[in-house]
């Protein structure tokens, strides 16, 4: 069956509107690269995203917004006691900052439950998951959670992994470290961004970014570079370089990366060349930094359906 499942934590969101009101929405990492992969994928794929959320009402609304996005929620567990993370938006003199509440979210039990984990993945083509989707988990859950991944990989699902460095998730810089790189250990494809894996590994180049998945046992790489060309390397194909298209004015660069997971993802699900899908994931990003938020409807209206 032709499936993309993308896993980890979407939370409900509070940001600033007029009057000291708080707007409520719902995201996450993995989410938006879903909700990506939702509107490039054509109609017959299934693509689900998921956790674990509560069984109380403000999960029964994310739950329904999952659903509202277009994606399927086959893969959403229920936790009986806990309930969904809340993270809140502060705007002060135009910038933001950001203030969680996520330690006991329902998420951080994806993986205490083996069989359920299981029964997510089996039978999915396409599996997804980010360094944010491993942070929150607890580090005995982390190996149980990549062993799933392993075996789902061994049994032909293509696994991928956004590395997405969140330092205050992890206890320490040694975890990270240690933590993406068992990541990426089970993954087929490794999403890295240059100036993170620089800040923690002894990369100097992208091109050394790529080598060092590639001998991870990782069978495509592609290293983003923000504005700077990206670099994807695949076994048989070799490395391309792609130039983004350039933005005059980066309006909100958020989900830029989930953004471009999702186009390089779903061009490839569907046969298209390193070069290919690494057009469409630079170009796709390069049009989602110009939209505010992490979404952007506006990118798809219009087409036919
Ligand atoms: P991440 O958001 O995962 O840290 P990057 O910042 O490298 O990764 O951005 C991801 C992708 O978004 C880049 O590879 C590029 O395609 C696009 N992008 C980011 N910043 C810019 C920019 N200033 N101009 C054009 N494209 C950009």
């Amino acid at each position: 069956m032709s499936s993309f499942l993308s896993l980890g934590e979407i939370m409900v969101e509070l940001a600033p509107a007029q009057d000291g009101l708080l707007k409520q929405g719902f995201a996450g990492d993995t989410f938006n690269t879903a909700w990506y992969a939702r509107r490039l994928l054509p109609p017959e794929w299934s693509v689900s995203y998921g956790t674990v959320i509560g069984q109380d009402a403000i999960s029964d609304d994310m739950a329904d917004f999952i659903r509202a996005q277009g994606l399927d929620t086959d893969a959403l567990a229920r936790h009986p006691e806990r309930t969904v993370g809340l993270y809140m938006i502060s705007l002060k003199d135009g910038e933001r900052s950001f203030s969680y509440w996520r330690g006991q979210s329902a998420a951080k039990t994806l993986a205490d439950d083996p069989n359920r984990l299981a029964a997510m993945l089996k039978g999915r083509r396409n599996i997804h998951f980010s360094g944010i989707t491993l942070a929150i988990l607890p580090p005995k859950a982390r190996s149980t959670f990549c062993a799933a991944l392993a075996s789902a990989r061994a049994q032909g699902a293509h696994v991928s992994f956004d590395t997405n460095l969140r330092p205050k998730l992890w206890g320490s810089i040694d975890a990270m470290r240690d933590g993406l790189t068992l990541g990426a250990s089970v993954a087929d494809t490794v999403l890295p961004s240059f100036d993170e894996e620089q800040s923690i590994f002894p990369d100097q180049t992208p091109r050394d970014t790529v080598t060092r998945y590639a001998r991870g046992g990782a069978t495509t790489v592609v290293v983003k570079n923000g504005s700077a060309p990206a670099t994807a390397w695949h076994t048989t194909e070799g490395t391309v370089q792609v130039t983004p298209p350039s933005v005059a004015q980066v309006t909100d660069s958020t989900a830029a990366g989930d953004s471009f997971a999702a186009g390089f993802l779903a061009a490839r699900a569907l046969g298209q060349s390193l070069q290919q899908a690494t057009e469409q994931a630079a170009t796709l990003a390069s049009n989602v930094i110009q939209h505010r938020g992490a979404l952007a409807p506006a990118l798809f209206e219009g087409e036919s359906k």
